[in-house]
């Protein structure tokens, strides 16, 4: 496995962004103003095209759906929206959902062929009295309102499938480096705060699996009045644990969300261990932030007073 400094090397060589530098863990910038962070440093474009939203004195919920956007229509993301991994049937199936400044929420799972799930999260909250829209449903939703019906399965995401059926046999393998999922937290100039989440979920998983993602308080919880959180990693963990719910309970008691990330992810691994990735990154309302891990691979995209950085996590295995 790389070590994190050379995986942060390798990925940071990918990107062609305006890439201020990798920034270690430790290195605490406290920003003001609009800032928009979300997990993966590979998401620095989201977060870039969140922050031009803001800057441009855009609603919170806008740079969130806008940003997130960026990945959904990435055929080489293999873990969001258009190009993201199927399941063991060679379904592509996806979860998202937001949360806003009034703590109202919209969220869609196993939801197939729309290109953008986080759109359809935001009009679920936006234009009906529910909460989760799922499967055909929501499909039947997503139509209604303008969505386009289209194939999400790449040819290489298909390559990959099959070479996976050829040599995994059938069975559903949850591996430790395979996530990418993405969390997107923003604040605007008026200082609110939304935020949201995109999956195409486990690869290969069984059909009808649903993760953390679109699970308001395990894959995003926000609260204007306190911050917010949001995560990556095994669905499953997080769905017994209520992980973002719990971190930012955590900065409601005035921990700084470095601590609440760490305390969050601390507590999944008494009862849990340590064979698996469970990763956060969370934002409080005075503009600090945080970010913790399982496994030491992870890191995030941050765009504040016109910059774009990606961090490396510090986290719990080393
Ligand atoms: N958390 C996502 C899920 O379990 C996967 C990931 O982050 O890669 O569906």
């Amino acid at each position: 496995m790389l070590s994190r400094r050379k995986f942060i090397k390798k990925t940071a060589a990918l990107g062609s962004f305006s890439f201020l530098g990798t920034f270690a863990p430790s290195e605490q910038l406290k920003p003001s103003g609009p800032i928009a962070i979300a997990t993966w440093g590979n998401n620095t474009k989201a977060t870039e095209q969140a922050y031009k939203i803001l800057k441009s004195g855009g609603y919170a919920l806008d740079a969130v759906e806008q940003g997130i956007h960026i990945p959904e229509a990435d055929p080489n993301d293999t873990s969001v929206g258009y190009g993201g991994n199927p399941d063991r049937d060679g379904f592509v199936t996806l979860d998202a959902c937001v949360m806003n400044e009034k703590g109202n929420a919209g969220s869609v799972t196993f939801l197939q062929h729309i290109m953008h799930p986080v759109s359809v999260a935001r009009q679920v909250m936006e234009k009906t009295p529910h909460v989760l829209l799922s499967g055909d449903g929501a499909l039947q939703f997503a139509l209604q309102n303008g969505f386009k019906k289209e194939n999400l399965l790449t040819d290489s995401a298909r390559e990959r499938w099959l070479e996976w059926i050829d040599k995994n046999k059938y069975t559903p393998i949850i591996s430790r480096n395979n996530h990418d999922t993405i969390g997107l937290l923003a604040i605007d100039s008026k200082n609110t705060l939304c935020g949201g989440c995109s999956t195409s979920g486990a690869a290969y998983k069984l059909h009808g699996r649903v993760g953390d993602s679109p699970i308001i308080g395990a894959g995003l919880f926000v609260d204007n009045e306190t911050g917010g959180a949001t995560g990556t990693g095994l669905g499953e963990l997080m769905l017994k644990n209520l992980s973002s719910f719990l971190i930012v309970e955590y900065m409601r008691q005035g921990i700084h969300p470095q601590k609440a990330c760490e305390m969050t992810v601390k507590r999944m691994v008494k009862k849990y261990g340590t064979d698996h990735q469970a990763a956060f990154v969370a934002l409080d309302k005075k503009g600090n932030y945080g970010a913790f891990s399982i496994q030491p691979n992870f890191d995030y995209a941050l765009s504040y007073q016109d910059k774009t950085i990606r961090k490396a996590s510090d986290s719990y295995q080393h």
